[in-house]
């Protein structure tokens, strides 16, 4: 089982002509509500690519709360172990103008709400072949998940998003670090611009303690660096890109699936790889994400 602590949102997009000025009121042309979050997302990326998947997590009381619930339910992630909180649930306000430009405030809520103490007892433990964490959640929390989570021997994956600079006394507690370019310049504070600055970046945090470093890098795919020693550079598909939404949590979230299975690091590359190249020829966040058969086609064909 593949167990994800992390967000859970709703995203609220509306498209306008043109971003209002400050005081200024304008009409909408389309209004959106997606289920989204980082965390969501990469559940729901490893559930179909066929692991069983436990969400842990917070909605608030809001009305959208067990949307967001029923929607991870409906893509077969385990939800027992979502809390409730007093308050509103994670939300994205997110306006995008003609030209695809964006801008998103995010209010946290419930992901915010919850401590540690509160989610110990939900976690599947026993079960869990790894915790998967991001960065959308309280930082004590999920630094007190990959303190438990190594002394229970279950490996940490972290995907560091958004960017934060992680205290040095965590990345060791890291099996596996899963970000892009920017987040890896931000951690190591190494300027990153392809594979090559992108493994150099990777060996200081495997110095610092982590175990396996995986940088991907959009339509150049991704590196993969580790303490075995064992360095890859393992291109993207080539796809006809519509929308890199989620390009990243659904490589994630496969690549956790594939290596849960017990697949070798190469072919669970491989696996993630397919899985968000088909994601990016398609419009959405979770709506883009592909199923196990769609990517095993790919790799097949
Ligand atoms: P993020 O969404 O976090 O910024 P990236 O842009 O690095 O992440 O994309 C994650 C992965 O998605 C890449 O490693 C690659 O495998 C795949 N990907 C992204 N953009 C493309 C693309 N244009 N064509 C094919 N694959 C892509």
């Amino acid at each position: 089982k593949i167990v994800v602590v992390g967000s859970i949102n709703m995203d609220l997009v509306t498209n306008v002509e043109a971003f209002p000025r400050p005081g200024e009121t304008i009409h909408s042309l389309g209004v959106g509500y997606q289920p989204g979050g980082k965390g969501a997302n990469q559940a729901v990326a490893a559930a179909r690519s066929g692991a069983s998947v436990q969400m842990v997590g917070a909605v608030g009381t809001d009305s959208f709360a067990q949307t967001l619930i029923d929607n991870l339910a409906g893509s077969g992630v385990d939800t027992a172990g979502i809390l409730r909180k007093e308050g509103h649930s994670g939300l994205a306000i997110i306006t995008v103008d003609r030209s695809g430009e964006n801008h998103i405030v995010l209010a946290g809520g419930s992901n915010k709400a919850f401590a540690f103490g509160e989610i110990e007892g939900r976690i599947a433990w026993d079960e869990a072949h790894a915790v998967l964490l991001q960065n959308e959640i309280d930082r004590e929390t999920t630094a007190a998940v990959m303190r438990e989570a190594k002394r229970r021997g279950v490996p940490v994956w972290f995907n560091p998003a958004p960017a934060v600079k992680p205290e040095p006394s965590l990345l060791p507690l890291i099996h596996t670090c899963i970000l892009n370019e920017t987040e890896i310049e931000v951690i190591t504070g190494a300027k990153v611009s392809g594979a090559e600055d992108a493994e150099r970046a990777a060996g200081r945090l495997l110095e610092a303690g982590v175990t396996q470093v995986v940088v991907t890098l959009g339509d150049k795919g991704c590196v993969r660096a580790g303490r075995d020693g064992e360095s890859v550079h393992v291109p993207a598909f080539k796809v006809r890109a519509v929308d890199t939404t989620a390009a990243g949590d659904t490589f994630i979230g496969a690549m956790a699936a594939a290596s849960s299975e017990g697949k070798p690091v190469m072919e669970a590359l491989r696996f993630a790889a397919a899985a968000s190249a088909l994601a990016v020829t398609r419009h959405g966040a979770q709506a883009s994400i592909p199923s196990r058969d769609e990517v095993e086609r790919l790799l097949s064909g």
